[in-house]
């Protein structure tokens, strides 16, 4: 049996499937046609021939592209290797993505959990959902504290890890108690990435994530999707798009799919020097609340270790001032000042000059790239030692 054009992705008798790098390079490729590119240009319609009697797929651009199609096929072979029961829509950003599956799911009188250290767009959200008479509770990632809160909600919203802190919640574990309670899980997989972690395989009911960051990499894209098994959840979603008309461009589309083919090398590249970056800031006295899920004595560890396959390309940490913290970030060289992450150029900030994280005034967020291990390492501790005093 083999569900994708190319073969390779059924496993006949539970084999391993192929590793990530051959999936990463040839998801959602269509079946070769002799004469036509690998992977077929942008598709710019706003409607297509349709005469006669209107039958699908492809009516008007705002419900379905081929661009979006074949980057949707790709997505779903990252999130649900294997599988043939899931589908993944393509939406403008993440947060569109995000406020899809919770505007298409939830009614008024209905119950949310978000996390409360979740991405800094969420309390905006919130307020919206409250608008529309939706109740919000909210507790830390950390210690699996959205738990506490479950008690009949219809909806259980995650971020593992969480975006600044790097906390990380146990997946299944949530999962087990939402599902027994009839909550559906989403999972925002923005930071880890499909080849960090797979919320699906772990119970999730919704896999969102931001495309932005390190899924196309570049920094010049914004992109969402959601990933999850064909039903009726999922064709809410799909309503809402509709609705919405929070639709990518095919040009973004076809960028991100175009990026997808490099996603493993980048990952595997950014996230191992992330971790020599921790090892490399532990060390320094003046750091202080170093965290990256991947260094075997981070608190996240255990936890991340156990569902997660690669731990993200974002260190997070504190200097003692608001003022050391810009003396620092204005000392780097190959580090740009700039929100956002997992591009492959590296990024940081101070986390709270934006106001809306509750994180110390020397929060730095840093998003290792894909500059050599040792340029990058040698960088930071020169600005460390600049800014020190
Ligand atoms: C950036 C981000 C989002 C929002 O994505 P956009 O593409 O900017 O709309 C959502 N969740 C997390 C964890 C993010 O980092």
């Amino acid at each position: 049996m083999s569900d994708s054009p190319t073969g390779w992705r059924s496993s006949p008798g539970g084999l391993p499937g192929p590793g990530d790098g051959t999936r990463a390079v040839r998801a959602g490729l269509p079946e070769p046609v002799k004469h036509e590119p690998t992977l077929p240009g942008p598709v710019f319609a706003a409607h297509f021939h349709l005469p006669g009697d209107p039958t699908g797929p492809y009516t008007y651009g705002r419900d379905e592209n081929p661009t979006w199609t074949h980057l949707e096929r790709a997505l779903v072979e990252l999130e649900a290797p294997g599988r043939d029961d899931v589908e993944a829509l393509v939406f403008a950003s993440g947060m569109a993505a995000i406020s899809s599956v919770l505007f298409s799911q939830l009614r008024a009188g209905d119950a949310v959990v978000l996390p409360s250290d979740g991405y800094q767009a969420l309390p905006l959200v919130r307020a919206q959902l409250e608008a529309f008479g939706i109740e919000v509770r909210t507790a830390p990632t950390g210690g699996d504290a959205q738990l506490g809160v479950l008690d009949g909600a219809k909806l259980l919203w995650i971020e593992t890890p969480s975006n600044p802190g790097l906390d990380v919640c146990d997946v299944r574990r949530l999962v087990e108690a939402a599902h027994a309670g009839g909550a559906l899980v989403a999972v925002d997989n923005t930071l880890a990435t499909p080849l960090g972690q797979r919320p699906l395989e772990l119970g999730a009911d919704f896999a969102v994530a931001s495309g932005t960051k390190q899924l196309t990499g570049h920094g010049d894209v914004l992109l969402g999707y959601v990933a999850g098994r064909e039903g009726a959840p999922m064709a809410a979603v799909r309503r809402w798009r509709k609705i919405v008309g929070a639709i990518p461009g095919p040009m973004e589309a076809w960028l991100a799919h175009r990026s997808l083919a490099t996603l493993q090398m980048r990952v595997d590249r950014q996230n191992a020097t992330a971790l020599k970056v921790a090892e490399a800031l532990r060390t320094r006295p003046e750091v202080a609340g170093l965290r990256y899920p991947g260094l075997p004595d981070d608190p996240s560890h255990r936890t991340a270790a156990r569902q997660m396959r690669r731990y993200g390309c974002v260190v997070s940490f504190t200097l003692a001032t608001r003022a050391h913290a810009d003396r620092f970030l204005d000392a780097l060289r190959l580090v740009e000042g700039a929100t956002s992450f997992g591009g492959v150029r590296s990024t940081a900030e101070r986390r709270g000059r934006w106001g809306g994280d509750a994180v110390p005034e020397g929060f730095v967020r840093l998003s290792v790239g894909g500059e050599d291990p040792e340029d990058l390492v040698a960088d930071l501790l020169r600005a460390l030692d600049e800014s020190a005093g």
